[in-house]
């Protein structure tokens, strides 16, 4: 049973300690920016911190403040799972199972250390021994501030404040989503008097794409965007073949599968896309239409209601035949 109270934590942290951070496979915004704020913040408590990311993230995460510090796991496999298994206390961002963690997952199970998690995605599962998950949280790097303060502390520095501040806008879809709270306003006013400058960090996150990433959403918007109006329905798919057209970078689609919520009367939107192994797919949604339920349901995934995520062992037409013949089982709800 993981506790909820954090009074023994409060205590453990009092004084120095070795901490070990991680976050989910394929980082994106929230879990880099929860990650590093909390990095810098248990640093500035006196503690030896080391974060470990399960692989590879995109470029345009890889201006935050502390970045030089992450260890990926993929390829450096020994080296990340000796940080993770020296750490006193190990800190599990933004997931809330361990099989998130990819190839961290079996070290995460084995590992002795006091573990702690801080996540909003529905359904935790209880494998640490401190739990603060709070669902109606816009993003992990806003529940990093509240954990300072049931600490006792405020969020010390900038440096921590541009890491947060990105993991709030980019999980909260630039503040637009209907978890955005005035607690996330008033917090993201602490991050703006530390001197956080929401402009720059839009620009670092939005403004330093390559213009194959561009050309490939011109792509994927004009040439492989499917609507099925009878569902309220919109995919879009990319198979390796066209990634390669595109000089796809890891990150380059991200944000894509909102395109297709923008059309009227469109609420679920899919993009399938094709690797070496599997088909990943991401789920979006617009109101009461539950994407991790539908994605738990039939592609192994998860998520929040209205954005998740999932996979397929099919090939990448299969995937879509069977995400299209679906869709009548959800007729009723997708109206
Ligand atoms: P994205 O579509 O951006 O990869 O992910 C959307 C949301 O779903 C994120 O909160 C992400 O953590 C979650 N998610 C993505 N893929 C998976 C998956 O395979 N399993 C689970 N449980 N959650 C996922
Ligand atoms: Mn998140």
């Amino acid at each position: 049973m993981s506790k909820t109270d954090f009074t023994e934590l409060k205590a453990l942290l009092s004084t120095p300690k070795k901490i070990a951070i991680v976050a989910h496979k394929s980082p994106d915004g929230d879990a880099i920016g929860s990650s590093l704020g909390l990095y810098h913040y248990l640093v500035w408590k006196g503690h030896k911190v080391e974060v470990i990311m399960p692989n590879d993230y995109p470029t345009f995460l890889k201006w935050m403040p502390g970045n030089d510090k992450i260890v990926l796991h993929e390829g450096n496999e020994k080296n990340a799972e000796a940080l993770i298994n020296e750490a006193e206390i190990l800190f599990c961002l933004d997931f809330n199972t361990p099989s998130r963690a990819f190839g961290l997952e079996d070290v995460l199970r084995n590992s002795n250390n006091v573990k702690v998690m801080i996540d909003h995605h529905p359904q935790p599962d209880g494998f640490v021994d401190f739990m603060l998950s709070d669902t109606s949280s816009c993003s992990t790097a806003q529940l990093i501030h509240r954990f300072a303060a049931l600490m006792g502390d405020e969020i010390p520095n900038k440096e921590s404040g541009e890491c947060l501040y990105c993991g709030i806008m980019t999980d909260s879809g630039g503040f637009r989503f209907p978890s955005v709270t005035s607690e996330t306003h008033r917090i993201v006013a602490d991050l703006l008097d530390l001197g956080v400058k929401h402009d720059e960090v839009y620009n670092l996150v939005n403004s330093a794409s390559s213009e194959h990433r561009l050309r490939l959403l011109g792509y994927c918007i004009d040439d492989k965007l499917e609507v099925l109006s009878q569902y309220g329905t919109a995919f879009i798919s990319l198979s390796m073949e066209e990634k390669k057209r595109f000089h796809f970078q890891s990150g380059d689609t991200e944000g894509t599968v909102n395109y297709p919520l923008s059309i009227e009367g469109v609420n679920f939107s899919a993009i399938f896309i094709e690797s070496d192994d599997i088909v990943k797919i991401s789920f979006r949604s617009i109101g009461d239409f539950d994407v991790n339920q539908f994605s738990r349901d039939n592609f192994e995934g998860g998520g929040h209601r209205n954005a998740a995520g999932g996979k397929s062992d099919l090939s990448l037409q299969e995937t879509i035949d069977k995400f299209v013949g679906l869709l009548p089982k959800y007729a009723d709800k997708l109206k």
